[in-house]
């Protein structure tokens, strides 16, 4: 209301706008600068809707990164538009507490006005609805809701209550079925488990039944991979995507995908994986070139730009080596 008596008087009161105390007119502009500022930027992030289904149809996968700062996220997107490719940039529920939830989030709404690639930003890993509704409002264009520890019929009931939600909104919702455990905190892999990681794989006959109850955007498989570090080389079951892919409608994502060789992930995007999640791979690039770059400067005042400057370079070939292998380069 306010709004469109706003413009009224601007259009009646043109020529006398001038004439009105400045202060006012400091005042209205700055409230219509916000607002168009905000709406813009809101604009800019897309879901992973269109980004997931291209790579279905055309069989490669995007990497999907977890940033926890600005020169991870700025890694990211640089190297996204130098390869043209989408850029799918995940946040952490670690990083996102309190304030830095919207900090974060505006930070890579933001950027993404300044790179001329779609960007999407994702929630990774969400335990609680009432999370996940804080990381919609402060701007995530999709989210991933994780009930993969509860009963089949739990976690499909709460994940069909989010997608139908997020969906309202316009937001994509990755959920995961079976699960995809942690390689450095004691799971399938360092326990030995891998031999007969039975329990924790995705079940192929739950997988038709649960995207049919939760209509979800993407489902995260558990066929292998772990989160983390891994202690001794994951095989990947093949085999058992074949059979979720030959019954799965929706894009599949594989966690855990730092450390898997290669051979291996191309083989998963041959056989239906459409997002692969990265982090450690890119965190051990930032740790160690930030560790030897300290180590070599006798300064300890010297500018951020400088101490980061390798960090960011030794990111970037980290994103490049994905991009090209998983084969999203050239797809925008
Ligand atoms: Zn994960």
């Amino acid at each position: 209301m306010f709004e469109m008596f706003e413009k009224m008087f601007i259009i009646k009161h043109y020529k006398q706008l001038f004439t009105i105390k400045c202060s006012y007119v400091i005042i209205i502009a700055r409230q219509k600068f916000y607002v168009n500022t905000k709406k813009g930027d809101n604009k800019m992030l897309v879901s992973m809707k269109e980004m997931l289904a291209d790579a279905k149809k055309n069989g490669y996968a995007i990497p999907a990164f977890d940033v926890s700062n600005y020169e991870m996220m700025k890694a990211v997107l640089e190297t996204c538009e130098e390869e043209r490719s989408p850029a799918l940039l995940m946040g952490l529920g670690v990083d996102l507490q309190g304030k830095n939830m919207n900090l974060i989030t505006s930070m890579v709404q933001g950027a993404s006005n300044y790179f001329n690639v779609p960007v999407c930003f994702h929630l990774d890993h969400a335990t609680e609805f009432d999370f996940i509704k804080k990381a919609i409002d402060a701007g995530f264009s999709s989210v991933m809701y994780d009930g993969s520890v509860l009963p089949f019929d739990k976690n499909a009931e709460n994940t069909a209550i989010i997608t139908k939600y997020a969906h309202e909104r316009g937001i994509t919702v990755e959920a995961e079925l079976g699960h995809v455990g942690n390689a450095s905190v004691g799971s399938i892999s360092e326990t030995g488990a891998d031999e007969d990681p039975g329990e924790s794989l995705t079940v192929p006959n739950e997988v038709a039944k649960f995207i049919e109850i939760t209509n979800v955007d993407a489902l995260a498989v558990a066929i292998g991979t772990a989160h983390g570090v891994y202690k001794k080389t994951p095989t990947l079951r093949i085999d058992r995507l074949d059979e979720i892919t030959a019954v799965a409608k929706t894009p599949l994502v594989l966690h855990g995908g730092s450390g898997t060789p290669d051979d291996q992930m191309k083989m998963a995007i041959k056989h239906g994986i459409t997002k692969i999640n990265i982090y450690s791979d890119v965190l051990f690039a930032l740790n160690q070139s930030l560790k030897n770059t300290l180590n070599n400067i006798s300064n300890p005042s010297t500018w951020p730009f400088i101490v980061y400057e390798d960090a960011i370079k030794n990111m970037k070939e980290v994103v490049r080596k994905k991009l090209k292998e998983f084969g999203s380069v050239g797809r925008v």
